[in-house]
């Protein structure tokens, strides 16, 4: 899906840690942002997207080594990123942590959307995709109208919600 789509569901993700966590809301932009960065990580294996732009060369040489919603789209690569950032990160609250691992997963998560789907189950060689048990609308292609239009839409508005439900609610 569009780097756009992966921040929201990113963002989305650390909502629901926050949620999750109860975590107090001086917390909540390093949480929030740890996610929306963290989703973004699983596209270094595809030339040009956003992530591998922002360490040249990366998209080239990961991309050499796998393939797009290959090794790094899968859950073996999010628990190893997870459990490196745990070893070699001490003292990373474990929010944060929460945060990073939540938000790598939301990436194939939304990539499952795509009817070339992601090889969750790296090594095993199979490609899984929403597309194949649910029909359009709710599965489509990267970039269609509906990923801009209504997906991406929708993912702002839950990640609001949860945050600022409750105030609102409040109010009311
Ligand atoms: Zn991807």
């Amino acid at each position: 899906m569009l780097y756009p789509t992966h921040i929201a569901a990113g963002a989305l993700a650390g909502a629901m840690v926050v949620k999750l966590t109860s975590a107090p809301p001086k917390l909540w932009p390093l949480i929030i942002g740890t996610s929306m960065l963290a989703s973004l990580v699983p596209d270094f294996d595809k030339r040009g997207s956003k992530a591998s732009r922002t360490v040249p060369g990366s998209g080239f040489i990961i991309g050499a080594i796998t393939s797009h919603r290959g090794f790094l789209h899968s859950l073996a690569a999010i628990a190893l990123l997870s459990a490196g950032l745990y070893l070699f990160w001490p003292g990373l609250p474990k929010e944060v942590l929460f945060a990073f691992t939540a938000g790598a997963l939301s990436h194939p998560l939304v990539d499952t959307i795509n009817p070339q789907g992601v090889q969750w189950l790296w090594p095993l060689n199979v490609k899984l995709s929403l597309a194949r048990i649910l029909p359009w609308p709710f599965s489509f292609t990267t970039g269609s109208k509906i990923e801009k239009g209504i997906f991406q839409p929708m993912l702002w508005f839950l990640t609001v919600w949860l945050l600022l439900g409750d105030k609102v609610k409040s109010f009311m």
